[in-house]
This record gives C-alpha cells, sequence and structure tokens, in this order.
C-alpha cells in the first residue's frame, strides 16, 4: 500500500482542470515516503489520484491516474504502449522523433527521442527515477532498441536533487547516429548534442520550409544545419550561420552527408551577419530565423521581444519581393499573442506590407496539454514579404 499525501482546496482544484502538476505550497501534509508513487487525498480525506512524488522538488507531486491502483511494471508497460500507439498512427516520416512527451503522454517528467534503432531518454524527477528499472524493461519490450542512453546532463535534475549525467541504461549507443528526416539525412549527437541529440521538435516545420525553399536561402541560427538541408533539397543556394564552430562542423558533416555542395556554413552572430547583409544589399528568397529561448525567465521578457523583433526587422529587409520569412520562439514566456505582435511590429518597421502564411507549432510528436499553458513552448510563423 502507497504512503499518502494531503494537499489543499486549491491544489486538488488545479488537479480537478486538468492541469498534473501539484506545487510544494498546496501539500498540506506530505507522505512520510522518500521520492517514488504516492496516494493523494484531498485535506477532507478524499481519494484524488497517484501521483509522483518528488520530496526536493517545487513542483512536488505529479499526477498518473485517478484511478486507485499499484503503480507498476504493468502500469508503465501500458503508458509507454499509448505513447508508442499515437507516433504510430502519426507515422512520422524520419526515423528520428520524439516518442514520449512527458504529461501530455501521461507520463510525467519522462522524455524518450528515438533515433533510429537507438533510444535516449530522460527521467527529470525524482519521483519517476525510482522507476527507472521498470521503464527500461518497457522500452526494452516495447521497441527492441540497440542502445538506451540517458541523458541527465541538464538543470532541472539539480532542483529534483538528483545527480547529473550521461550514461548508458542499456547497450551502446554511438557517438554519431545517422538519421533521416523527410528527403534529407543528417547525423545526430546523442552524447553530446543540444537537447537528446538534436532539435526534433522542429522537424515538421524543416520539412514546411523545405517544400517553400528557392533561389538563395539563408538559415540563421543554424546549429548543425537541419533547416539548411531541407532549404538545399530547392534552394541554389543556402548560407547556413551559427556562433558555435562544433555545431557547423556537424553542419558541412550533413551537408556532404546529402551531397549538397551549395551549402555554406559562416561562424557569425547573426545580428551582425544580418546587418552586414542589409549594408551590402544581399537579398534572400527565404529565410529561416530559430533562435535559442532569449527569455528563460519571466523577468526577460521585454528584453527578449526586443532581441525577436530586431532580428525578425533585419531578416524581413532583405527578403526579395515574394520572399518567405519562417521564424520561431522557443520562449515559453513569450505567448501566440506576445509573438504575433513582435512580428507585427517588426513588419511595420521594416516598411513593407507582409503577409501571414501560416502559424506553425511543435511538431505532433511533441503534443500540447491545452489545460497546460508550459506546454505550448514552441511559436512559429510563415510569413510572406510583398
Ligand atoms: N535551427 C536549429 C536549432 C537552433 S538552436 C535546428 O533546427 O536544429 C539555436 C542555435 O543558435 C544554437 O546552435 C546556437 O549556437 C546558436 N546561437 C545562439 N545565439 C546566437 C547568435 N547570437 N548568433 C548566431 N548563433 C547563435
Amino acid at each position: 500500500m502507497a504512503e499518502t499525501a494531503r494537499i489543499s482546496r486549491r491544489g486538488a482544484a488545479r488537479w480537478m482542470q486538468g492541469h498534473p502538476w501539484i506545487y510544494r505550497s498546496d501539500v498540506v501534509q506530505p507522505p512520510p515516503a522518500v521520492a517514488g508513487a504516492v496516494r493523494v487525498e484531498s485535506e477532507d480525506g478524499r481519494f484524488q489520484g497517484m501521483a509522483l512524488w518528488s520530496p526536493r522538488s517545487t513542483i512536488s507531486l505529479r499526477m498518473l491516474t485517478r484511478e486507485e491502483r499499484s503503480i507498476d511494471g504493468a502500469f508503465w508497460a501500458a503508458r509507454i504502449g499509448a505513447a508508442a500507439a499515437y507516433r504510430e498512427r502519426l507515422a512520422p516520416d524520419a526515423t528520428a522523433y520524439r516518442l514520449v512527451h512527458g504529461e501530455a503522454d501521461g507520463l510525467p517528467s519522462l522524455v524518450v527521442d528515438r533515433y533510429d534503432r537507438y533510444l535516449v531518454v530522460q527521467l527529470l524527477s525524482a519521483g519517476l527515477e525510482r522507476f527507472r528499472g521498470e521503464i527500461v524493461d518497457a522500452l526494452r519490450e516495447r521497441f527492441e532498441p540497440a542502445g538506451i542512453l540517458a541523458r541527465h546532463d541538464v538543470a532541472v535534475r539539480d532542483f529534483e536533487g538528483l545527480p547529473r549525467g550521461v550514461e548508458p541504461l542499456y547497450g551502446t549507443v554511438p557517438e554519431q547516429v545517422a538519421v533521416r528526416e523527410g528527403a534529407v539525412r543528417y547525423l545526430a549527437a546523442p552524447h553530446h548534442g543540444q537537447k537528446t541529440g538534436a532539435f526534433l521538435d522542429q522537424r515538421e516545420n524543416r520539412v514546411r520550409a523545405g517544400e517553400l525553399s528557392r533561389g538563395r536561402a539563408l538559415d540563421c541560427f543554424a546549429y548543425h544545419g537541419s533547416f539548411a538541408l531541407h532549404l538545399a533539397t530547392r534552394a541554389e543556394r543556402v548560407v547556413a550561420v551559427d556562433s558555435s564552430g562544433p555545431a557547423l562542423e556537424r553542419a558541412a558533416a550533413n551537408a556532404a552527408l546529402n551531397g549538397f555542395a551549395q551549402i555554406t556554413p559562416i561562424e557569425a552572430n547573426v545580428f551582425e551577419f544580418l546587418r552586414a547583409e542589409e549594408a551590402a544589399g544581399s537579398r534572400y528568397d527565404i529565410v529561416v530565423v530559430d533562435p535559442p529561448a532569449f527569455a528563460k525567465r519571466r523577468d526577460a521578457v521585454a528584453s527578449a521581444i526586443r532581441g525577436y523583433k530586431e532580428v525578425n526587422l533585419r531578416a524581413l529587409r532583405i527578403l526579395e519581393p515574394g520572399g518567405y520569412l519562417c521564424t520561431f520562439s522557443c520562449s515559453y514566456h513569450v505567448d501566440h499573442a506576445a509573438f504575433r505582435e513582435m512580428l507585427r511590429s517588426a513588419a511595420a518597421d521594416a516598411g513593407r506590407p507582409v503577409r501571414w502564411i501560416e502559424a506553425r507549432g511543435q511538431a505532433l510528436d511533441h503534443p500540447e496539454l491545452l489545460q497546460v499553458a508550459e506546454s505550448a513552448y514552441l511559436k512559429g510563423a510563415i510569413l510572406q514579404a510583398l
């Protein structure tokens, strides 16, 4: 029988509305247990559900189920099976994509990405970490991977009182894994690359940018060139700009892997590069702007918006008439409304009419939970400058 936690009326109401987190301030009686799965009751003793318990974190409880049941191997296998079934229906045209996206798959604080025959996993809460064995067993059973790697070198593990590190959980995972994404192939770096080895949340947006590409193309904040590769499927020249030398070395390797001689990696600060291109009178048929999160905290939103606006304004200025801008923000503190308003203001300052072609978001294998605002972090738009 699991131990019991009691939560405030406010916490219970939040849960009922579909947000799976209970913060420490809403825990009126912590369970006597170490981290793991616990029963949750309201202040007046009514059963609320089963949750993962994190004694050290400010997010104390993460809802698993409203059913009173044991959280065992069969539970994890069923949830992982449901996550896999959803991806089977999506049938991503790629060999690298997200298999488990945390809360939105009913698997709070668990991330599982597939890179061909390998899985990269993140167990991001103390409660979840207690079920490492059951989860690895379920993943091996369901996907029969050649190797499973834990990318636990992330700051959120500190808040949970968990150690950081990169460690094999099963078999071996190579330093680089060649994967396919639609018409292109690229090398993911599961051990050292950003996130779990690539930015999988942009997969569908990269394919879309490729469809719109032609003539002269520019990939700003290119990382290992993943947008640039798709742009190169239809463009004559592609410039890929990033400030990271090692990322651009992989961009060059990825270009070679696809036989794309028309991609030129340039190591530069995007802000300075765009200013110089504008001054030099360079013009492009399509520009991608995919910066890192400028607003990592809420109090950084105003300065982040200024950064986003500047880069989008400059990108709009160097577009040929009819050229496309594919632009993104992965700061969840910058919401859809703020993102759109920032683009309106950039277009106004660019002094040319700009069409809003379509709204974009994170790939469908990274589902959002409607009741969890934080889960919709990636905003995007495709604009056309007239
Ligand atoms: N578009 C990529 C992901 C980009 S991540 C993809 O789909 O895979 C953001 C990138 O921006 C990182 O590679 C980082 O090195 C780079 N970066 C951050 N600040 C920069 C700046 N001011 N100028 C150029 N690159 C920058």
